[in-house]
């Protein structure tokens, strides 16, 4: 679906040169919500930005169904940290955004939105502005704006880490489920250990900048009605904390 391959990236030059990302190659698989964890300051976001097809790599490059992704601009929706929404638009006009600006014709991107809008349980708030929203249904606005182009792959970059604590595991187990019953494919990058294991299929593991592969780990446990709550309890969920943990921890290797 998606592939990294042997990506690099850096910024600036002479003193202000700064390497962000060295060597990071991956697959995301059709189907499959793939989490990336590194510390803050890694090179999650430059990474991201590369997937997206906002930053060119300094090295290396990614494909988006055999398509790079500097040529293929739409086959990726993106959701940042902050929801990013239009304050002087409705609910239903922030969900047209994406549709709009791709010139779909407005009885049709209505009749998307209305559909997402009574999926994801805020009929009734279509003609809200933004501002009388909670945080948490600012976010499913901009998961619905994000999912009403259908792009092939969503990228979330740290999307519930402005959110409280209860708020954020709600909204990790919402969009896990959106993004199942649309057959989409995603990646997901978080500092958040936790996050990840409840959301993703398969977690990437980087280390501190410059930002490289660390580890892969497979997170077998029931895709479907995986609780972030319940899942805290969880024996099975520990034991990947415990490993991902430690992967975070080990030191630098001698370059
Ligand atoms: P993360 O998302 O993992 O917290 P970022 O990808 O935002 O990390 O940043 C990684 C490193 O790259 C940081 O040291 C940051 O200062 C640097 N960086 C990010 N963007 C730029 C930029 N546009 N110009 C220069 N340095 C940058
Ligand atoms: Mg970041």
């Amino acid at each position: 679906m998606l592939k990294a391959e042997q990506v690099g990236a850096s910024f600036g030059s002479g003193k202000q040169f700064v390497e962000a990302i060295r060597d990071v190659s991956f697959e995301l698989r059709q189907g499959e919500t793939l989490a990336i964890v590194g510390p803050s300051g890694c090179g999650k976001s430059t990474l991201f930005n590369v997937i997206a097809g906002l930053l060119k790599p300094t090295r290396g490059h990614v494909e988006v169904a055999g398509i790079r992704v500097d040529d293929a601009a739409g086959h990726v929706g993106y959701m940042l940290q902050k929801d990013l929404l239009l304050p002087w638009r409705s609910v239903i006009d922030n969900v047209m955004l994406g549709l709009e600006v791709r010139g779909a014709a407005r009885q049709t991107s209505r009749d998307i939105a209305m559909k997402l809008i009574r999926a994801y349980g805020l009929n009734g708030f279509e003609n809200a502005k933004p501002a009388t929203l909670s945080g948490g249904m600012r976010q499913r606005v901009a998961i619905m704006r994000t999912l009403a182009f259908d792009p092939q792959v969503i990228l979330l970059d740290e999307p519930f880490s402005a959110l409280d604590f209860q708020t954020r595991l709600l909204l990790q187990a919402d969009v896990s489920r959106i993004i199942a019953e649309n057959g989409k494919s995603a990646i997901l990058v978080t500092h958040d250990i936790g996050e990840a294991i409840a959301m993703a299929d398969r977690v990437l593991v980087l280390s501190a900048r410059p930002a490289t592969v660390r580890a892969l780990h497979v997170i077998n446990l029931p895709k479907a009605g995986r609780d972030p709550v319940a899942l805290r309890t969880d024996a099975a969920f520990q034991a990947y904390f415990a490993k991902i943990w430690a992967d975070l921890e080990m030191p630098a290797a001698a370059t």
